[in-house]
């Protein structure tokens, strides 16, 4: 073939795939009728997952964790998948605000804002007013007269679930977007109609007046006074904060507030411990599905928040354990709903600075071959950790002797396959043998323990991996994120795409 043709035949190629996507997006925003369209299939309802800082590697070390290196999480059998670019209007590396308004919008927005576009300045600091809202596909829903559920495991008023509901220049006036989803409030959100359908999380401070007990004891944040939580109830929700309350719920209950926290609800690994109980993600998600199903369908947001909040901590344990149950809680959301007429996409806001790094070996019981000698910590990742030891130090083999050791660094200390470029973790240079090191642990088996450091004097004492940069808390990071995708309109997804891109294709599935 001449290079001419080469050309054309790329040249077409190009154009087929931008008539397949481009212009939906186009002709969709000018309200344009495009016939070309009827015939795809049609999303009655959409569950959107955002994992919070879930970036790549997270994905690959909640695997390696939870199901080993060749096994699948629930999001790895997903058909279509896409890179997303998570830039915010003014930032390279993004935070949750910007990037959750650009997915629920379809609009590039500013760091730091909730439901405006690019030109809506954080905190309004030009004091040239907020400007337009912009749409949300949680309003867009509640207008096409489908029920809309917000699910998070951080606080109900934190900047992914806001981002469905609210419109604020600064993300953490989070006792104006309480107030924003109240339907008796002078500053409520119209398009939201009736309501919110269900709003589930943490975050009751917001909902409480400051310095009154809360359920669990925990005291309120609202300057102005009020008690939200009893005026959600005279607007006509149903309002629990206990695992008890939450099992009682049906659905002549809706609409639900469910606040089961005073700030973020518990990692998935301390559950357990919390006082008036706490659900798991997965059941939240099992129940929103239940109460939600209805004849015009429903547009339901599940944000695994905590996953973020691990890692600015530096503890990749609670980040992966995290993972782990948002991957549940999908895999929970594939099972009950229909496929074909229900899609889901999973992706995360922005990804973290986390890596898996050195060469380690994988599990003993993983390799084919006879090795040497190995040390009792290696051996023993197989009997007591059915985890693959993605937490422990690296070992490698020697190709002369075929002898398993535990690498060392420069200064002679290992070193974890896990680590943060940045944050709290930072061990001062030269970094100590690992018996004398002040984060105890680096050495050998003791990283598998997630709370082993205890920072003397502060509330962490989760077992922090090690960071190069001393940091208080560790970043996001710039790099583009996943995007995972089954049911209608599910193949919209391939390529290297904007995030906006998600709006786009969740506003084409519930239209055409
Ligand atoms: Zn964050």
């Amino acid at each position: 073939m001449n290079t001419y043709k080469k050309m054309m035949r790329l040249a077409t190629g190009v154009a087929m795939v931008g008539l397949l996507t481009t212009p939906v997006l186009a002709k969709d925003r000018n309200n344009h009728d495009d016939n070309m369209f009827n015939n795809m299939p049609k999303a009655k309802n959409i569950i959107f997952f955002v994992g919070d800082g879930m970036g790549v590697s997270t994905v690959t070390a909640s695997r390696i964790y939870s199901v080993g290196v060749d096994g699948e999480l629930t999001m790895d059998t997903f058909p279509h998948t896409a890179l997303s670019k998570t830039y915010t209007a003014d930032h390279i590396t993004p935070d949750s605000a910007g990037t959750m308004t650009a997915m629920m919008t379809g609009i590039n927005a500013n760091s730091g804002i909730i439901g405006y576009g690019p030109e809506t300045e954080r905190n309004d600091f030009n004091h040239d007013g907020d400007g337009d809202r912009l749409w949300t596909l949680l309003e867009i829903a509640k207008q096409k007269g489908k029920k809309v559920g917000v699910v998070t495991t951080a606080r109900v008023t934190h900047a992914t679930p806001a981002a469905c509901y609210a419109h604020v220049s600064e993300r953490n006036h989070e006792n104006d977007i309480a107030l924003q989803a109240l339907p008796t409030d002078v500053t409520y959100n119209d398009r939201l109609g009736d309501g919110i359908d269900l709003l589930m999380g943490g975050g009751r401070r917001f909902f409480t007046p400051g310095g009154m007990a809360d359920e669990e004891g925990d005291t309120g944040s609202r300057s102005d006074g009020r008690d939200l939580r009893r005026e959600f109830q005279d607007a006509g929700y149903t309002y629990i904060w206990s695992q008890e309350g939450f099992d009682n719920l049906e659905e002549e209950n809706l609409p639900i507030l469910g606040l089961f926290e005073r700030s973020h609800m518990e990692y998935e690994y301390d559950r357990p411990n919390d006082l008036g109980g706490e659900p798991t993600l997965e059941a939240m998600v099992e129940k929103s599905i239940d109460l939600l199903e209805n004849k015009k369908g429903y547009f339901l947001m599940v944000e695994g928040g905590r996953i973020d909040h691990a890692h600015h901590a530096g503890n990749a344990f609670r980040a992966l354990t995290d993972t782990e149950e948002f991957d549940r809680a999908i895999a929970t959301a594939v099972k009950k709903a229909n496929l074909r007429d229900t899609l889901i996409i999973v992706t995360a806001d922005h990804s973290h600075v986390f890596t898996i790094a050195g060469y380690p070996m994988r599990q003993p019981s993983d390799l084919k071959y006879d090795f040497g000698s190995a040390p009792q910590e290696y051996l023993d990742n197989d009997m007591e950790q059915q985890h693959g030891g993605i937490l422990d130090v690296v070992y490698d083999i020697s190709s002369s002797t075929g002898d398993i050791t535990a690498r060392t660094a420069k200064d002679g200390a290992p070193y974890a396959m896990l680590g943060y470029q940045n944050g709290s973790g930072y061990r001062p240079e030269p970094r100590l043998n690992p018996q004398d090191d002040p984060f105890p642990g680096l050495g050998g088996a003791d990283t598998l323990i997630p709370d082993e450091f205890g920072n003397t004097g502060s509330e962490h004492t989760q077992y922090k991996q090690e960071a190069a940069v001393p940091l208080g808390s560790e970043t996001h990071a710039a790099e583009d994120v996943a995007i995972y995708a089954i049911g209608p309109q599910a193949w919209m997804f391939h390529g290297t795409v904007k995030n906006t891109h998600i709006f786009d294709v969740m506003q084409s599935a519930f239209k055409y």
